[in-house]
């Protein structure tokens, strides 16, 4: 029998990248193929993101061309999953008939059988359902043909209800999965070649997993540190209230922690980050980067930054401008302010304008550049250990990987070495990227490889 094509499109965030991961193993196992041109597919998912409104316009315009494809090939399946679908349901099919499929945020395990049903039926299928116990938080992506790296799911959900944010209305309730069920897969995928392992959750601080008895972050960091053959450990998104120094001190306590933490600080203005939710002030934050670099002093610090929170003034704007001077970010993500129906922020009034909100981004992000290079350039000269990650976009005659800082690093050197660790010393910077080359230790090492 001719095997079925799966496309999957992903919108949004590392969270949406390995839902799609666990799609394609799902739909691997009920006999589909991926293919990567969407013409050749029988089936295309597009995994929504509803973060900001520019993340869901972009969803409306795809859905424009798959309307025109659905005409041509009337037994294509198409389906809508992710927070966007978990926010509008039923409301997707209405505005576009021509979908199959709603799915929900809770729902991805039950693909395969939502699908079944449409090839039997023919009927469209919404399901949105929230379930208290997420199954497809343990679905272990499909096998990684080579990749080194790969996320690992430790909960789902959050509890936080920052003012702006979508999250908790679209992806429900904090679920953190059981420690043994996440240690376990870590070693599967070791087993598997994996060397580096991202750990995903909205806010990973307060993972709360049972074996018995109660672990936190700290304990799942620690015994993933020992797994025989995982070499890297990072972990995204560490909400800054929650931040214990317990886990400040596991960047020098657990040899494989990687010396990189993302910690979205928002905004540098106390009245907006109250407004906000984010329950603490900027002393509080820069405290804990005081620690983290303290502990850690090659520790890179990344963020988020949101400009244009309505009621933000100039001199709540400046104050974000001296916060990003007093900690020179290594580089920083910054969104205009976008309101999402729904969210305590939607209903603050005294609303900021596009064209200041564009104003103030651009000035961050110039600021932020500025910051990105003075601090990739002290690099120079630095002896690095690079996890090799396969070939160069822009060479193929240079590899490519990550310093443990998370900073991507271009260099030469023979294809043999992709999936392996090596040592790399900094010859120049740019903004997105380093240049390096193979230390003479390394080469000798090559020759008698
Ligand atoms: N859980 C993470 C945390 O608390 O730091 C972040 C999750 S969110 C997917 C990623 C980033 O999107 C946030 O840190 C925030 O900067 C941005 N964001 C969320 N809602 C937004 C909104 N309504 N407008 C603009 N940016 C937003
Ligand atoms: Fe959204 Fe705040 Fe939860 Fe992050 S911690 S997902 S910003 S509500």
């Amino acid at each position: 029998m001719e095997m079925k094509r799966i496309f999957v499109h992903t919108y949004g965030c590392q969270m949406n990248v390995h839902d799609s991961e666990k799609i394609v193993a799902l739909m691997e196992n009920s006999g589909y193929e991926i293919v990567d041109d969407e013409k050749k597919a029988d089936l295309i998912i597009i995994n929504t993101c509803s973060i900001r409104e520019k993340a869901a316009q972009k969803v409306y315009s795809q859905l424009g061309r798959l309307r025109k494809l659905k005409e041509k090939k009337p037994e294509l399946i198409i389906g809508v999953g992710g927070c966007l679908a978990q926010q509008w349901g039923a409301k997707f099919i209405e505005k576009a008939p021509y979908l199959n499929l709603v799915f929900g945020t809770h729902n991805i395990c039950h693909l395969p059988e939502f699908i079944k049903m449409i090839e039997k039926t023919g009927m469209p299928q919404v399901k949105t359902e929230f379930h208290e116990s997420v199954k497809s938080l343990g679905i272990l992506p499909r096998s990684k043909n080579g990749k080194v790296s790969s996320y690992v799911t430790i909960m789902q959900g959050c509890n936080n209800f920052c003012s702006y944010c979508v999250v908790p209305y679209v992806r429900g309730q904090e679920e953190s999965r059981k420690f043994c069920d996440i240690v376990d897969e870590v070693k599967t995928l070791a087993a598997s070649g994996i060397r580096e392992v991202t750990l995903l959750g909205q806010n990973v601080n307060s993972y709360c997993g049972t074996n018995g008895i109660v672990h936190d972050f700290t304990d799942l960091v620690q015994e993933i540190g020992t797994i025989s053959g995982i070499e890297r450990i990072r972990f995204t998104t560490s909400h800054p209230k929650d931040l214990s120094d317990k886990l400040i001190n596991c960047f020098s306590a657990v040899d494989i922690l990687c010396e990189h933490i993302h910690l979205p600080v928002q905004s540098g203005s106390d009245r907006i980050l109250k407004m906000m939710n984010r329950c603490y002030t900027f002393a509080d934050y820069y405290e804990k980067v005081d620690k983290l670099r303290t502990v850690c002093p090659d520790i890179s610090i990344t963020s988020d930054i949101i400009v244009g929170f309505p009621g933000e003034t100039d001199t709540d704007f400046q104050a974000t401008i001296d916060m990003m001077g007093k900690i020179r970010f290594d580089s920083s993500f910054s969104f205009k302010y976008s309101e999402r129906e729904g969210t305590a922020a939607a209903e603050l009034k005294d609303k900021v304008s596009e064209c200041i909100k564009r104003d103030r981004l651009r000035i961050v992000q110039d600021l932020q550049d500025r910051h990105t290079i003075e601090r990739n350039r002290a690099m120079i000269g630095n002896k690095e250990e690079i996890l090799v990650e396969g070939i160069s976009k822009n060479s193929h005659k240079d590899l490519t990987g990550r310093t443990r800082t998370n900073k991507v690093v271009n260099f030469e050197g023979n294809y043999e070495l992709i999936g392996k660790t090596v040592s790399v010393m900094i010859i120049d910077a740019y903004l997105h990227s380093l240049r390096g080359e193979l230390t003479k230790e390394e080469v000798a090492k090559c020759l008698l490889r």
